[in-house]
């Protein structure tokens, strides 16, 4: 009797074990599921990323045609403030930016932006007592009137590019392709023809000294070449205002950076 009762324990004790046991197993290959199923989540996100980065990486390489271009785009994507439209940028690597509307209307026959009749007025009226004058010869212009500018250029350069996507290159850095034009602002003068020789003239030095004090920046200077991507022109001008163009001035800052230091600067 105390044998049956013994192997009864023993029965017990095994089935109790056995469920113990296969509880156990059943658990354990479950955790190893889930962290499995986890792992394979973290390593899909992981693999995401590195192709999103890889990704960026590729459109910086080849949206930079070189680092200066990569300034300029970096300046667009940070910097666009709707609320100072006197400072859009627009220039290579920087579109026209669909928040900006020019309000346009014209001054000795030229279209410009508004914010640039009153300046300019003060500007050519103190100029004409230094015995200096000032005339616009181009402000405002649209993108087919761009369009037609740049197409010329083009076909200029492509009389002595061995290829034309290398005469479209050439071209892009002394007129700008249509959508990415400061004049489609209507915030930039050429002043007094467009004449390479312009910055030999008694009106280019007394500009040099005054336009600050007006609002307007000689756009495009001779040492700035790699950051603005467009050759030195002498002639052109753009409006900023005065506190941006007197800021300027002084600490020798072309628009691109004077715009990327102030968005440093503010976050
Ligand atoms: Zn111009």
């Amino acid at each position: 009797m105390k044998k049956i009762f013994l192997h009864a324990v023993a029965y017990v004790l095994l089935i109790v074990g056995g469920i113990f046991v296969c509880t156990f197993l059943l658990s354990t290959a479950y955790d190893a599921g889930v962290r499995s199923a986890q792992l394979a989540a973290l390593s899909s996100t992981a693999a995401q990323k590195t192709s999103v980065s890889q990704a960026a990486s590729q459109t910086d390489a080849t949206s930079g045609a070189d680092s200066s271009t990569q300034i300029s785009s970096a300046v667009a994507t940070v910097t666009q403030n709707p609320q100072n439209r006197c400072l859009v940028l627009v220039g290579p690597g920087n579109p026209f930016p669909s928040w900006y509307q020019p309000e346009l209307t014209e001054i000795f026959g030229i279209k410009v932006d508004k914010a640039v009749v009153q300046p300019f007025t003060e500007m050519r009226t103190d100029a004409s007592k230094d015995g200096i004058a000032l005339w616009i010869s181009s402000g405002y212009r649209s993108d087919s009137e761009q369009s037609t500018l740049f197409q010329r250029e083009v076909e200029q350069y492509a009389k002595t590019s061995p290829t034309y996507s290398e005469a479209v290159a050439a071209a892009e850095h002394s007129v700008a392709k249509p959508g990415f034009s400061e004049h489609a602002t209507g915030l930039a003068i050429d002043l007094n023809g467009v004449e390479d020789d312009f910055d030999r003239t008694p009106a280019f030095r007394w500009l040099q000294k005054h336009a600050h004090e007006y609002g307007f920046i000689l756009r495009y200077p001779k040492d700035k070449e790699n950051v603005t991507n467009i050759k030195y022109e002498p002639w052109h001008y753009r409006y900023v205002g005065t506190e941006a163009a007197a800021a300027m001035k002084k600490s020798g800052q072309c628009l691109e950076e004077y715009i990327a230091g102030k968005t440093s600067t503010s976050r």
